[in-house]
């Protein structure tokens, strides 16, 4: 099954949020089952993926993880996710605290 990639926007009000990995980047890698990325998973950005950001999508059910850099992860609109992104849940009951 795969995830579009298209039309993601980030989940406002999540920086406090915590799990058992320590952050969500080392979330994202331990549900992932792939090496942190060099890059950005937001398309047409070149920086280096720095965080695990939380995205949300009005066709996909739940919050998910990807990769991003810091200014991504701020942007207010929406963004499409480059082609092959592994997107992962953030909801922790499927997940890390499962
Ligand atoms: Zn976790
Ligand atoms: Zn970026």
């Amino acid at each position: 099954m795969s995830i579009t990639a298209k039309n993601w926007k980030n989940k406002k009000g999540t920086s406090g949020r915590s799990c058992n990995c320590g952050s969500w980047k080392q979330h994202w890698i331990n549900n992932s089952g792939k090496p942190w990325p060099s890059k950005c998973s937001i398309d047409g950005c070149n920086n280096s993926a720095t965080l695990g950001a939380h995205i949300i999508n009005s066709s996909v059910s739940g919050e998910k993880i990807v990769p991003a850099c810091d200014s991504c992860n701020k942007l207010t609109g929406e963004f499409d996710l480059k082609g092959g992104i592994k997107v992962v849940t953030a909801n922790k009951s499927e997940s890390c605290e499962r």
